[in-house]
């Protein structure tokens, strides 16, 4: 008999239900496979979840990053405040508009930006502070507003690990000028690819919608309906477009997120408890004043132990534990084009060595858990 403890449980998954496929191969059988009546539909769902008016949904979360980076009218000659402990697409797309990305070190408990480290870093051509939601727990937003409305820049939220998080009881989207969110199947929820912006703010509404089709200034359901064939080109755009497909995929899992955060949050509960009583692996800090979204559930090492050694090991046994991340300024690319080297954030440094992501996702089982943390315990002895 095959036992079923062999198989591989991942660091995160998607899930996707019957009701999912069906709300697929709706739009399928439909008039619109793209540019149709699901998009709006996804970008209202979104952006009312969040707390604010507009939502703009694109190809990716990276896709999202590059409009907001446009919409702010960010460009060459500009910086922008990235925290160093991210996914390298957040200093990106600082990069493809032109600008530069000057990293800032992180806090030693939570990983998040660590604000008071933000003003020594700000200059006469800083334009914008992009936050980081590491993890899914939202960054102190009272000192970020606070900063930003000191030296008038723009706040954006890289959220893309945080859809449903709240900051004070307030959704993050409400805090800031541009918050963006990723649908990668690792995230909370999926589109196969995508993502979104949301905002409150109606003129960058407006002009990342023009971004993402081309600079072009007409949207195809109106063009349509109005039987008029015009349309002019007046910036350069890209086409980062979502398709309906995509956005029917979204509009249905978005109903399960309430669920499936409670899970995630259940699940943080048991690592949680079981790791107080664990020498040598820390949890992450948790502030009181917000509701974490739990997309990944980093831990610390003691720098007695081997990360490589823990990694490999747990993979061995079938668990899926992942590192995020390399900070970002160590990367290749980053060294050689802007020169940042390591020395430059140290704390964030010095963590990376000792992190790892431990499995989670809504579709984890209380079994399974007990079997991350049963391996986990053998692997330490
Ligand atoms: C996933 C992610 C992105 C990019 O999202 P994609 O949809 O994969 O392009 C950006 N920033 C962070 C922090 C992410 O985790």
């Amino acid at each position: 008999m095959k036992s079923k403890s062999v198989s591989f449980i991942p660091y995160g998954r998607q899930q996707v239900d019957t009701d999912d496929i069906q709300a697929v191969v709706d739009v399928l059988k439909s008039d619109w496979l793209t540019c149709g009546p699901k998009v709006a539909e996804f970008e209202d769902a979104v952006a009312c979840f969040s707390g604010v008016q507009y939502g703009i949904a694109v190809s990716s979360g990276t896709a999202a990053l590059h409009c907001a980076m446009s919409a702010l009218g960010v460009g060459p000659g500009d910086e922008v405040i990235v925290p160093c402990m991210t996914f390298a697409a957040t200093a990106n797309a600082v990069v493809y508009v032109g600008a530069t990305p000057v990293f800032v070190d992180v806090e030693v408990d939570t990983l998040l930006i660590d604000v008071c480290k933000i003003e020594a870093l700000i200059t006469p051509k800083t334009k914008a502070i992009i936050a980081v939601d590491y993890a899914g727990q939202p960054c102190d937003y009272d000192a970020l507003r606070e900063l930003a409305g000191k030296y008038d820049l723009a706040l954006v939220a890289d959220s893309c690990h945080a859809l449903g998080a709240t900051y004070k009881g307030q959704s993050v989207a409400s805090l800031v000028d541009l918050a963006i969110f990723s649908f990668h199947p690792v995230k909370h929820i999926t589109t196969g690819e995508g993502g979104m912006v949301v905002t409150r703010n109606k003129e960058m509404a407006f002009h990342m919608r023009r971004f993402r089709s081309h600079g072009i200034d007409a949207d195809h359901l109106k063009r349509q309906q109005e039987g008029t064939w015009y349309y002019e080109m007046v910036e350069l755009g890209f086409n980062y477009r979502i398709s309906d497909i995509q956005c029917a995929l979204g509009i249905s899992q978005l109903r399960k997120l309430p669920r499936w955060l409670e899970r995630r949050r259940a699940i943080a509960c048991m690592y949680n408890d079981f790791l107080q009583g664990v020498e040598g692996v820390q949890s992450l800090k948790v502030r009181m004043e917000v509701g974490h979204a739990y997309h990944l559930y980093p831990v610390q090492l003691s720098s007695s132990l081997s990360r490589e050694k823990v990694f490999r090991a747990m993979r061995e046994a079938g668990i899926g534990v992942n590192v995020h991340y390399l900070p970002v300024h160590l990367h290749p690319f980053y060294r050689q084009r802007f020169a940042t080297a390591q020395g430059l954030c140290p704390v964030a440094e010095k963590a990376y060595e000792n992190l790892l992501s431990l499995p989670m996702y809504q579709g984890l089982t209380d079994v399974d858990v007990q079997r991350v943390i049963h391996v986990l315990l053998e692997v330490l002895n």
